[in-house]
């Protein structure tokens, strides 16, 4: 049987030497991205660490316009970009944000709120990573509960924010939930996430070798795992409704996902190691699952917190979904 390749991009939208670092998330979504919105698109970027691999002009990564904006104003400059292409008669032309975590769940929520209760005729992409990852990994409202970050140096206390439900709130004409690990699925939603027309919104989850501590070869692996483990379902919506695009067929525990990163190995130790701060290029000692002292009981408490917020997030959606593949 011929292998299925038709995801596998040919007609290269994105430059050479983007200026993320090795095995990031951002550069396989900018490749996907660019690729099915093309050249006929103007890139909104608040700040975050897309703003960098961005390029300065006129050497833009993108073939398409960019635009570099303030932290809370993304999706107010995207609504401005769309007016005035929409008075010049190029409604035509696609008008992307891509924003991280920061500027979508804390910093730019407002705009963003705004720009979907009046339906502005816009794609919103956040690459969420979990952390403000350019300025030294602090904690964003994205981040989950459990990650040791700069801000959160014995690890953060509460559960990201589930903004998916506060997109959902929105009614909103599409939202989804994409994977690096899963591109065909990526692509078709940022497909269909072109075609519609109003605000429309894609969450993809961010593998960040730096800030989530894990060597940078095994980005997409994590990405995979994080989906099997149910910590980043695939989910979308068209109009109404939540579909399940893919059910995890063998019920992993979150402990898989978790004990892989370095951001979560104080979570996998007895509690005497000393408390380094989050940050910086190297992967850490107790990455990719070489824990070997006894986990405490209070780090247990977090481990079993996790999994049931991780089993509830599934449950909930399991009652609003019908259901499809990818
Ligand atoms: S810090 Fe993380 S998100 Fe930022 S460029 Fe590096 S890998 Fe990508």
């Amino acid at each position: 049987m011929k292998p299925d390749t038709d995801f596998i991009i040919t007609g290269e939208q994105v430059s050479k030497g983007a200026l993320s670092c090795r095995g990031c998330g951002w550069s396989l979504l900018a490749r996907y991205v660019s690729n099915v919105m093309g050249p006929e698109t103007v890139y909104v970027v608040p700040a975050c660490c897309f703003s960098i691999i961005a390029g300065p002009s006129p050497m833009n990564l993108m073939n398409g316009t960019v635009v570099h904006t303030l932290f809370a104003a993304a999706a107010a400059t995207a609504t401005g970009v769309r007016h005035a292409l929409d008075r010049q008669g190029k409604q035509e032309t696609n008008v992307v944000v891509l924003a991280g975590d920061g500027g979508t769940f804390d910093i730019g929520l407002q705009a963003l709120s705004g720009a979907a209760s009046r339906e502005e005729n816009i794609l919103f992409i956040c690459n969420n990573n979990g952390a403000y990852m350019n300025t030294g990994v602090q904690s964003s409202a994205g981040t989950p509960s459990g990650v040791r970050t700069t801000t959160d140096p014995s690890g953060k206390a509460t559960p990201a924010k589930n903004v998916m439900e506060i997109i959902e709130a929105h009614n909103i004409p599409y939202f989804a939930t994409a994977s690096p690990a899963f591109l065909r699925d990526l692509q078709r939603k940022l497909e269909k996430a072109k075609e519609a027309r109003g605000f429309r919104f894609l969450m993809v989850d961010g593998p960040c070798p730096p800030g989530h501590k894990h060597e940078p070869a095994i980005s997409i692996e994590l990405a995979r795992i994080a989906v099997e483990t149910r910590f980043f379902p695939l989910f979308e919506s068209a109009n109404g409704g939540i579909e399940i695009n893919y059910f995890p067929q063998k019920n992993l525990p979150v402990d898989d996902y978790l004990k892989r990163q370095g951001r979560f190995a104080h979570l996998y130790s007895d509690g005497s190691e000393s408390r380094a701060p989050a940050s910086g290029q190297d992967s850490g000692a107790h990455a990719n699952g070489n824990q070997t002292r006894e986990t405490s009981g209070k780090n247990q408490e977090m481990l079993n917190a996790i999994q049931m917020q991780v089993d509830q997030q599934w449950e909930k959606l399991m009652g609003k979904q019908t259901v499809s593949k990818v």
